[in-house]
């Protein structure tokens, strides 16, 4: 390749690049930089030392991002090839799997290229780029992964650094997939769509949160799933013998493809409620008519406006934990989570400790989550380890 421009970073971002962290900001730089999306670049600190290789690229706070830190590696075909060949070899036990055909595949700098991950769902990829600066490398990336992830039939791609949702999504090779594709999660079957926009109808990281739900928390017990989405927390708990389920969220598409998450696991869905309305109105209607739920599962998204209010995890997540204490039965069990990456865990922490104490309840924390091992994270990059659950029951 052609010479790369040396880039001396300012005193500041040396002690974060040599923990580990690769993500590169306008403040790690002393001057504004000017680049093209995708270039590549050698990092160095002041003193002219060696710090890493990188490419440049627009990704919501960063500007770049150092894929090595050894002197002399390219971000061509044959780094891609091996970061593949690793990835697989770390998925090898979900791969030989017999009860779980979804996961995440590649995720990003925890596996070698960042502003990449890529999701499997039962013979099929979706990929997704996260700047134009990696989308730059597409041709080599699409033809390294076509090389390795033999058993992938078909691929699709979501290019998140694009605004319009619809214009975002897109086929790439192979065979079609199904429209429901039906995924498998620790013998639970979910409807995926994986060319409708950014979502797919499953958040693949909550996989060990639902298998919990589902064997430890769930069976013989009333459970209300808060920001339903498609029901997949609702489906996990029904089908871990849960007494009966109660999804809320304010999106009409829920209603339809919640039901169709009951349907396809053979279980009814009008033995079950399935609300489309704003989750802050279902707690005041659940607690006029003085229901009580055993399991509460909260995984809001983080800033959410709908026509009466915003919410944002940051500021109101402890308040909506006071009215929910309201609405559970004695002992009850709280899933709580937040992927929000500027969501703390402490402060999360103390959110939720805070919201037991001053509704006066007496509590313990019965269990924590992070990402499960297939979001593999960087060691020393703060957001890639974006995702807390805690479980929390009342005495
Ligand atoms: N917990 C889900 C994922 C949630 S995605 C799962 O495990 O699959 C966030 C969801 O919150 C979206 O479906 C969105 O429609 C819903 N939402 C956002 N604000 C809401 C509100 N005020 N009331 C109800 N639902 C809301």
């Amino acid at each position: 390749m052609d010479k790369k421009r040396i880039l001396t970073v300012s005193e500041k971002a040396v002690p974060h690049i040599k923990k580990g962290d690769p993500l590169l900001s306008p403040i790690s730089f002393e001057e504004e930089l000017e680049f093209t999306e995708g270039e590549q670049v050698q990092i160095v600190s002041p003193v002219g030392q060696f710090l890493g290789e990188a490419y440049l690229a627009k990704q919501n706070k960063g500007i770049g991002w150092i894929y090595s830190f050894e002197q002399g590696t390219d971000f061509d075909s044959a780094f891609f090839l091996n970061q593949f060949n690793q990835a697989l070899k770390k998925r090898q036990a979900l791969l030989d799997s017999d009860d779980t055909d979804a996961f995440r595949l590649f995720n990003a700098e925890g596996d070698g290229i960042p502003g990449l991950s890529i999701d499997y769902y039962a013979g099929f990829a979706v990929i997704s780029w996260y700047s134009e600066g990696i989308y730059h490398y597409k041709e080599q990336i699409i033809s390294a992964f076509q090389e390795i992830f033999l058993f992938v039939k078909g691929v699709y791609e979501k290019r998140r650094y694009q605004q319009d949702d619809a214009k975002a999504s897109g086929f790439v090779y192979g065979e079609k997939a199904p429209s429901p594709h039906y995924v498998r999660e620790n013998n639970v079957l979910y409807a995926t769509y994986l060319d409708e926009g950014w979502m797919t109808g499953i958040f693949l990281d909550q996989r060990h949160v639902r298998r919990d739900l589902m064997q430890t928390y769930a069976p013989g017990k009333t459970v209300l799933n808060t920001f339903s989405y498609t029901g997949a927390f609702s489906v996990a708990a029904a089908m871990g013998g849960a007494s009966h389920t109660t999804s809320v969220d304010v999106a009409n598409r829920s209603l339809e493809k919640t039901r169709e998450q009951f349907e396809i696991n053979g279980m009814d869905p009008a033995e079950h409620k399935i609300h489309v309305m704003d989750v802050f109105d279902y707690i005041q209607y659940a607690k006029r008519k003085a229901m009580t739920f055993d399991v509460i599962v909260v995984d809001p998204p983080s800033f959410a406006r709908t026509k009466k209010r915003t919410f944002s995890v940051l500021k109101d997540y402890g308040t909506m934990i006071e009215d929910l204490i309201d609405i559970s039965a004695d002992k009850g069990i709280f899933i709580l989570s937040s992927n929000a990456a500027t969501y703390k865990r402490k402060k999360f922490r103390s959110d939720l400790e805070k919201a037991f104490r001053n509704k006066g309840i007496d509590y313990s924390i019965v269990k924590e989550y992070g990402l499960p091992e297939d979001f593999a994270t960087a060691t020393g990059s703060p957001t890639s380890n974006y995702l807390k659950v805690f479980v929390i029951q009342k005495h």
